[in-house]
């Protein structure tokens, strides 16, 4: 099965059609720019790369690489490499001949260790990042004997791929060109943002500005290599000579920059700042293990997942994603425990085309023609699309972008998931067409909701005398010595 999204052949799809993409979004007007499938899955190979690492990685020429495994175009596995296993092995550990049609999304070029393994459980395409592979090409610092290795494996690599059935590709789409800008801001308009800057009111500051600057120096240095005949020379070695000359070179940069821009601002949404995070209002707290709260950073991370599905969105109004991990026994996967069990963006029905349902939203007056009748929640989605079954016995979360509505909340508890993370501004609100009513009575579900850490509440209650002091420091201070104090704690 091919996606309509996907490009037609498999070799290169990097160079930039903006002209076409220019009047893609302005033919169909009041549409936002929505991301192709293909960059999604790209993004978040990208992002389980940056899945908090459970143990210290080994210091190895091995790169730690993030995976996504896609069948019949949705995401039945989210793996990363662990200190022992790279993740081409977990993923066949994982999913075994189940494999066979898949297609693979890797955020660095597979050795061929992974890589023949991988070949012979059939799957259907193999795509990668096109920077620095898994055994590392970049030199920098490195033995002689090493980058040898380093060379002969590239070799063994392009050789599998020639003689193998799957297709070894690069799969990057050019962004439409309006694209970046949407996601800038739609991400400060976003629930996690918007709870920061209102307990930043009074102040003029542009704190989202600074966060979002920060993981873009970060997921560059990561994802792109900055000098120019360095890339040429690891794409020469991983047989893409055809990419190596102008225009395709600069193409292929410009496409991957900007790709990084937009991962690093969706990154940005949820930062990490001063002493927010995701807990729950005291009197729910439990022993339970059900119902402990996951570590700060994977929460973080689980709603970053969540963020980047919004933009698949195809309700132009707010675009709203939802994904569901849980918690199992085995920990190969540099993700621990943690498994992935499905997720999903609101969406009218499958199958369905353009004009077959009202794109009206709550501001026009004739109920019967607006959209929220027909629209399908990212949580109902994640809910009917899992590719695992959610198991009672073990502690299961799902991740929303926006508080779940009266619709969800019952499917969320009925269908045995142990704990929410969300954002919760529009919580016991009544919207014209949708209601936020049930979530704040839902009990026998743990809910973590964006908000300053109550522990910290606590201790520091501000006297009147310390509130004086804190208005006479300028913000930026506040700003670095709650991050000080934030990363202090981890
Ligand atoms: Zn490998
Ligand atoms: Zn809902």
């Amino acid at each position: 099965m091919q996606s309509a999204e996907g490009p037609g052949d498999g070799q290169v799809a990097a160079g930039r059609r903006v002209s076409t993409a220019g009047t893609q979004t302005d033919s169909v007007s009041g549409q936002t720019p929505r991301l192709s499938k293909v960059n999604l899955f790209t993004l978040f190979s990208l992002l389980m790369e940056l899945f908090p690492p459970v143990e210290q990685q080994k210091k190895s020429q091995v790169k730690k690489t993030g995976l996504v495994v896609v069948k019949n175009i949705k995401m039945v596995g989210l793996h990363c490499s662990s200190a022992d296993l790279h993740a081409g092995q977990i993923a066949l550990i994982k999913h075994g001949s189940r494999l066979k049609n898949c297609d693979l999304y890797f955020s660095r070029k597979p050795c061929s260790t992974c890589l023949k393994m991988i070949v012979n459980a059939g799957v259907n395409r193999i795509s990668y990042w096109p920077a620095d592979p898994e055994i590392s090409l970049q030199n920098e610092a490195s033995n002689p004997t090493s980058t040898e290795d380093a060379k002969l494996d590239a070799k063994a690599v392009e050789r599998l791929k020639s003689n193998s059935r799957a297709r070894v590709c690069l799969l990057l789409q050019p962004l439409v060109c309006d694209m970046v800008q949407f996601v800038e801001e739609t991400t400060y308009k976003c629930d996690f943002i918007q709870k920061i800057a209102k307990t930043l009111s009074g102040c003029n500051t542009d704190f989202y500005t600074e966060c979002r600057q920060e993981r873009i120096k970060e997921y560059e240095s990561l994802f792109l290599i900055s000098n120019e005949e360095m890339h040429k020379q690891i794409l020469m070695t991983m047989g893409l000579e055809n990419l190596c000359e102008n225009p395709y070179f600069s193409n292929l940069r410009q496409n991957m920059k900007d790709l990084i821009l937009l991962l690093a601002t969706v990154a940005a949404s949820v930062p990490t700042f001063g002493h927010f995070g995701f807990y729950c209002n005291g009197s729910q707290q439990t022993n339970d293990m059900h119902h402990q709260s996951l570590p700060q950073e994977i929460a973080r991370h689980c709603m970053i997942q969540a963020r980047l599905l919004a933009y698949r969105t195809e309700d132009h109004k707010t675009g709203v994603g939802a994904v569901i991990w849980a918690e199992g026994k085995s920990s190969c996967d540099g993700t621990g425990a943690m498994y992935f069990v499905g997720c999903g963006y609101n969406a009218f029905p499958v199958g369905s085309e353009y004009a077959d349902f009202p794109h009206m939203d709550d501001k026009q007056k004739d109920r019967e023609i607006r959209k929220f009748r027909y629209i399908i929640h990212a949580e109902q989605n994640a809910l009917t699309f899992r590719c695992q079954e959610i198991k009672p016995e073990e502690r299961s979360m799902i991740f929303v972008t926006k508080c779940p509505c009266d619709e969800c909340v019952p499917l969320i508890k009925g269908a045995g998931i142990k704990q929410i993370y969300v954002g919760d501004v529009d919580v016991g609100k009544k919207k014209a067409d949708i209601s936020y009513m049930k979530f704040r009575e839902l009990e026998g579900v743990s809910k973590f909701t964006w908000q300053l850490s109550p522990s910290h509440i606590d201790v520091h209650e501000p006297t009147a005398r310390e509130n004086g002091i804190q208005k006479t420091q300028s913000l930026d201070e506040q700003q670095h010595q709650s991050k000080k104090l934030c990363l202090g704690n981890h």
